[in-house]
């Protein structure tokens, strides 16, 4: 992967990501939403597990189209490897009513997406990752997956502190006391900027994964399929567009 230098920390984390491995007997439940984070994610698990299955929530979301994608973008990373396709097991949608019904932001509601009083974008759902970990650990349960993979990532810190390593690795302890067997909570974008993120999809699927990226996953908050950029579909305007569009050329200018 050709990424600037940001100290030997990072360095290492990008080697663990990046790192081939012996395909982990054990199986993972991944956290798959649509979007692009998410697919990257379900490629590295197809890439480290036996048996991948996959759990997406519909709550309400304004960008809700992205729930007629995630099959869409299945079958196509079925077709990129044969073992990829061997791997993926069942998909599960979970309806979470409830999140949108407490949720006042411009996520589940028709709400102008500001910055609000405390900084965070009020695109935040309170504690959306957490509830989400929580019902994929109770499915994981009795689907014997004891492996759970999420895109959350610190680096482009949004300010949404349940995507916080710390969040998550304290999450994972109560989850394996609260289920008594252990719960391991795989975070493969951690430390990984959005430049990174498209550099390690190519490391793993190469140019075809990146273009399945850039046709079908849907990062941009308004749901956008209309209008197409180099680095995928989006409005263009909304802040989750504006991250996928620099990454995208800070991962092309890192290239050159
Ligand atoms: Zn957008």
């Amino acid at each position: 992967m050709s990424v600037p230098d940001r100290g030997a920390g990072h360095d290492a984390a990008l080697r663990d990501v990046t790192a081939s491995r012996p395909v982990n007997p054990e199986g993972a439940l991944v956290l798959f939403s649509g979007g692009q984070d998410s697919t990257a994610c379900l490629a590295w698990a197809l890439e480290r597990f036996d048996t991948v299955e996959t759990i997406g929530f519909d709550y309400g979301q304004r960008h809700r189209i992205e729930l007629s994608q995630r099959p869409v973008i299945r079958d196509g990373l079925g077709r990129l490897k044969k073992s990829w396709q061997a791997r993926l097991g069942p998909d599960h949608v979970l309806a979470l009513p409830s999140l949108a019904a407490i949720s006042e932001t411009s996520l589940t509601r028709d709400m102008a997406m500001e910055a609000t009083a405390s900084g965070l974008p009020n695109t935040f759902v309170p504690g959306r990752n957490i509830l989400f970990l929580t019902y994929a650990a109770a499915l994981g349960w009795r689907r014997g997956l004891q492996v759970l993979v999420g895109g959350m990532c610190e680096t482009d810190f949004s300010g949404y502190p349940d995507c916080r390593n710390d969040t998550i690795q304290v999450l994972a302890r109560a989850l394996s006391l609260g289920l008594d067997r252990p719960v391991a909570i795989e975070t493969p974008l951690m430390w990984l900027t959005k430049a990174e993120t498209w550099a390690l999809a190519e490391t793993l699927g190469g140019q075809p994964l990146v273009d399945l990226i850039v046709a079908e996953t849907v990062t941009c908050y308004q749901g956008d399929r209309t209008k197409a950029h180099a680095w995928g579909t989006g409005c263009g305007q909304c802040p989750a567009c504006e991250l996928r569009r620099k990454g995208w050329e800070e991962w092309h200018s890192a290239k050159i």
